[in-house]
């Protein structure tokens, strides 16, 4: 499970985007000291993790050790960048909900759209089988399940609703990237 913020599907970051990310989180201290985990580059929570982070409940009790490889520990929270300069992304989890028609607020099903826009990609326009409305898939109401972009701050370890995004960092995000982020919930199965 994680937290996903994400630019809208029609930003197009430079090569230059993740560093500038990257800079401008480490001097928020969201990020803290980068390191390997999985193959990946990840970095761990940095000192004002919980607090560029609402937690909802009780504050997180945060765990600095990575666990032993076949071991979960639910309280391992460790954050990934993404940037993809070449091609968008779909960014859900294992799980998504249906999302919703933003004119006529009816299902749209979500394994026939996902399989259709893997082979369409951006020239995709999908039409409401209910009220014939054309639409981009990143234009439904994914519930908080799902987002479409090509640069992403991965938040690892967070159930959905544990924590939100502050003010003060979607800020921050929106200032380096002159766009509106938005976040979601990856769901596991
Ligand atoms: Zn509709």
């Amino acid at each position: 499970m994680s937290l996903v913020l994400h630019a809208p599907a029609d930003f197009l970051p430079t090569n230059e985007f993740q560093p500038q990310l990257q800079q401008t989180l480490q001097a928020l201290n969201l990020l803290g000291e980068a390191a390997h985990y999985q193959g990946r580059e990840i970095f761990y929570p940095g000192t004002a993790f919980d607090r560029l982070l609402t937690f909802l409940g009780c504050a997180p009790c945060i765990e600095t050790q990575m666990p032993e490889v076949g071991q979960s520990n639910t309280n391992f929270y460790y954050l990934e960048l993404f940037c993809d300069t070449t091609q968008l992304h779909f960014l859900g989890g294992e799980k998504v909900r249906d999302p919703h028609c933003q004119h006529c607020r009816s299902a749209v099903a979500a394994n026939a759209l996902l399989q259709q826009w893997s082979i369409s990609q951006e020239t995709g326009i999908y039409t409401c089988p209910n009220c014939q409305q054309a639409y981009r898939p990143w234009t439904l109401n994914w519930r908080k399940c799902a987002g479409f972009s090509r640069a992403a701050l991965i938040v690892h370890g967070v159930f959905e609703g544990e924590a939100r995004p502050s003010d003060a960092l979607l800020d921050s995000l929106n200032t380096v990237s002159a766009q509106r982020w938005k976040y979601f919930y990856q769901l596991s199965q």
